[in-house]
C-alpha cells in the first residue's frame, strides 16, 4: 500500500492548522487517515530567552526579515536529509501555482512548505536548503499559511480515495485547459429560466458533445488566454 500523503508545515502560527483543512472533505479524510499533517513553530529554534526569529533588513527599510539561522535550524531539526518531498516557500515571488503542478506534488508523497511572516525570509536560506518559492496568485498575504492551505486543499482533493468518485477530478476547470461546463440542477425551471433541453434529453453523446462546446465556449469567453 502506499504510504500515506503527507504535509509537514513550517509557520510562526501553528494554531492556524488544521483549521479549515479540518473539515469537510480534507478534514474527512484527515480523519481517515488517507492524509497526514504536522506543524512545526519556527519560534522554537529561535535565538535568545524571547525566541527572535526575525531582525531588521540589511540595508534599511520597512519590516523584518525571518533569519536564515534559525529557518534553517528548524527545517534541520525536523526534515531528514534523504526526505525527498518537494520543500516549498510559499511566496509572492515564486511560480504561480497550477492544476498541473497541483497533481504532481498530489501524486508524490506529500510536501514540506515553508510559511513566512513580515517582509519574507532571508535570501541564503531559500537556495542553501533547496526551497522552491510558489505563488498562489499575484497579490500579498500576510502570511505564508493561507496560501498553504489553499495549496494543501487542492492537492487533499486529488489523493485516492477523498473524493466521492474517482472520475470527478478530470472533468473540472483547469485539469484539460479548459474551464469546465455549466451545471445545473432541479428545478427545471427557476425564475423563468429553464435547463437546457439537451441535458434532460438522455443522449449521453449528445450531451457530452454539449459540454465540451460549453467549455470551450466559456474558457473562450473568460480566459482566452488559456487557449493559446
Ligand atoms: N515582502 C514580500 C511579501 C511578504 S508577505 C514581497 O514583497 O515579496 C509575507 C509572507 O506571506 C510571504 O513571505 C509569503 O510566505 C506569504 N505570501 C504573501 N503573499 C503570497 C502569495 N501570493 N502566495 C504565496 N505566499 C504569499
Amino acid at each position: 500500500m502506499r504510504k500515506s500523503w503527507r504535509a509537514s508545515v513550517f509557520t510562526l502560527m501553528p494554531e492556524m492548522f488544521p483549521g479549515p483543512l479540518g473539515l469537510s472533505l480534507s478534514g474527512d479524510a484527515l480523519a481517515r487517515g488517507l492524509w497526514g499533517l504536522e506543524t512545526f513553530n519556527i519560534r522554537d529554534h529561535g535565538i535568545g530567552k524571547h525566541r527572535n526569529v526575525d531582525d531588521t533588513p540589511a540595508g534599511g527599510g520597512p519590516g523584518m526579515v525571518i533569519r536564515a539561522d534559525v529557518l534553517a535550524a528548524s527545517l534541520d531539526a525536523h526534515i531528514a536529509p534523504d526526505d525527498k518531498r518537494p520543500r516549498l516557500l510559499m511566496s509572492p515571488r515564486g511560480k504561480p501555482l497550477q492544476q498541473r503542478r497541483v497533481r504532481e506534488l498530489a501524486d508524490s508523497e506529500g510536501t514540506i512548505i515553508v510559511c513566512a511572516r513580515f517582509e519574507g525570509v532571508d535570501e541564503r536560506v531559500i537556495a542553501a536548503r533547496g526551497l522552491e518559492e510558489i505563488s498562489i496568485g499575484d497579490y500579498v498575504l500576510s502570511g505564508g499559511e493561507i496560501a498553504s492551505m489553499v495549496l494543501i486543499d487542492a492537492c487533499v482533493r486529488l489523493i485516492p480515495g477523498v473524493m466521492g468518485k474517482e472520475a470527478s477530478g478530470a472533468e473540472e476547470s483547469h485539469e484539460n485547459g479548459l474551464l469546465e461546463y455549466p451545471h445545473y440542477t432541479r428545478p427545471r425551471e427557476w425564475e423563468g429560466h429553464v435547463i437546457p433541453d439537451v441535458l434532460l434529453s438522455g443522449d449521453h453523446a449528445k450531451i457530452e458533445k454539449w459540454r465540451r462546446e460549453e467549455a470551450l465556449r466559456i474558457t473562450r469567453e473568460k480566459r482566452p488566454d488559456l487557449l493559446k
